[in-house]
């Protein structure tokens, strides 16, 4: 019996012992084809020897040097690098271990910022239903993920949440895309002035969500009125890109494509592409000022931020991107990957919704196509598409709640950047055998 303290504690799991490519193979040399690079990290699959090597090399000169005491070569150009494709104003990279210490950072150096103006009392945050923002406490206080709240209720601190930006639930018939984005943006203000600008620190939001809704871009327009109300406020906007940034929508920052920029932005699953832990928060200049010439120092730290492995595999995978022209790529066959999804579930009864960006797609299952009536959640069905899937040597990342918290099914495709239409055609065949395969079940 394994001695493991493992993530789920009802069902072993396959032993991963190698990579090929998008490929997992198990112990049994099973194959799997990772359509979702695990929950959308894995952006250059599994047996890139670029990167191995370029982390081999780091680990040969120095594996790591506590960032109390020093730099390291990794570090700096890797947060060159990022701030050279960054949106402009951003200019500081504080590198850490994954997305949910990103996200704590950005909440503390938020604070942080609002204490060196001298504007002690500014200390809520607010954020949107149905989001995730990580699983350490202040991170999941951010985020809205019911289920995984729940137990920790009275332990987290008080957040203001808007609705999200969801058309296919929320948008009303009498309203056009447009519209609705900016109804639903205008909560935004209503919240600020009901809470008072001068008791907020910040908003902070998925700019495509990820988990919890299931590959939910926001509609145009929303993301500029969402800036020109923070900004108009003052209140700082934090954009957190973990999941669907580093190029996983087609370009390096996902809020590119809405022609705004966060005062902080949080990255981390593609930017180490699950060869090494890693994470990071870019913050603005005017925001890092404050801090210089206030108190001086960030009151933050863990041992292992800017670790100088992570950093020299982070790096090489960017460079990989870059020099094999991925991002164009992603932009490219994601046409494919959409197509092909629509032909084979824009027909299927019980797929009310398909979505996304990019390589970043989703599924929403219902019940009633035309009411939008959800399974019923004890049936598990989104659970019960990922083992059928996993039958048929296909990783798909499932997730529940999607219509309200409590209720709804959808699973994603976040394929690797290499995919060739080979691998794009044999998910979408394995995702239709899996799904149809799961509501033989529940039916
Ligand atoms: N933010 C978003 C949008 C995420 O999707 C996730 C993880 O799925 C996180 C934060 C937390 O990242 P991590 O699991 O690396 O702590």
């Amino acid at each position: 019996m394994s001695k493991v303290f493992h993530r789920q504690l009802d069902s072993p799991l396959p032993t991963a012992v190698g990579g090929d490519g998008p490929y997992i193979i198990d112990g049994n040399g099973k194959r799997y084809l990772d359509a979702s690079c695990g929950a959308a990290v894995s952006c250059l699959g599994h047996s890139n020897q670029f990167v191995v090597d370029a982390i081999k090399h780091q680990l040969d000169a120095i594996p790591f040097a506590h960032t109390g005491f020093f730099t390291s070569e990794p570090a700096e150009e890797l947060a060159e690098f990022l701030i050279n494709q960054a949106p402009d104003n951003l200019k500081h990279v504080y590198f850490v271990s994954g997305g949910s210490e990103a996200n704590e950072t950005a909440l503390k150096l938020a604070r942080q910022y609002w204490v060196e103006c001298g504007r002690p009392q500014k200390k809520f945050f607010i954020s949107r239903q149905q989001s995730y923002h990580g699983n350490t406490l202040g991170a999941l206080a951010v985020g809205d993920s019911v289920k995984r709240r729940r137990i920790y209720e009275p332990l987290l601190m008080n957040v203001h949440n808007i609705a999200p930006c969801y058309a296919y639930r929320h948008q009303q018939v009498d309203e056009t895309e447009y519209e609705y984005g900016q109804r639903v943006a205008n909560e935004l203000e209503t919240k600020i002035l009901e809470v008072g600008s001068e008791n907020i620190i910040g908003f902070i939001a998925e700019p495509v969500v990820g988990a919890t809704l299931g590959c939910v871009p926001a509609v145009e327009g929303y993301f500029k009125r969402i800036r020109e109300i923070c900004d108009t406020h003052q209140i700082l906007l934090i954009l957190d890109e973990i999941m669907c940034g580093m190029g996983r929508t087609g370009s390096l920052f996902t809020c590119e494509q809405e022609h705004i920029s966060g005062d902080i932005v949080t990255i981390a699953k593609g930017l180490g592409a699950g060869y090494q832990p890693i994470g990071a928060m870019l913050a603005a200049d005017f925001i890092y000022a404050a801090v210089k010439h206030g108190s001086g120092d960030f009151e933050h730290g863990h041992t292992y931020l800017g670790h100088a492995s992570a950093c020299a595999g982070a790096l090489a995978v960017q460079k990989f991107i870059q020099r094999e022209g991925l991002l164009a790529k992603v932009r490219d066959k994601s046409a494919y990957l959409k197509q092909l999804l629509h032909s084979i579930f824009s027909t299927h009864p019980n797929v009310g919704d398909i979505r996304g960006r990019g390589f970043f797609m989703a599924l929403e299952l219902v019940q009633d196509k035309a009411s939008k009536q959800t399974f019923n959640p004890a049936l598990k069905l989104n659970a019960s598409i990922k083992a059928h899937a996993m039958k048929h040597g296909l990783l798909c990342y499932v997730g529940g709640g999607t219509a309200d918290g409590i209720n709804g099914d959808h699973v994603m495709l976040a394929p690797a950047f290499i995919c060739e239409d080979k691998h794009i055609e044999e998910a979408v065949e394995k995702l239709h055998l899996a799904v149809n395969d799961a509501l033989a079940q529940v039916h």
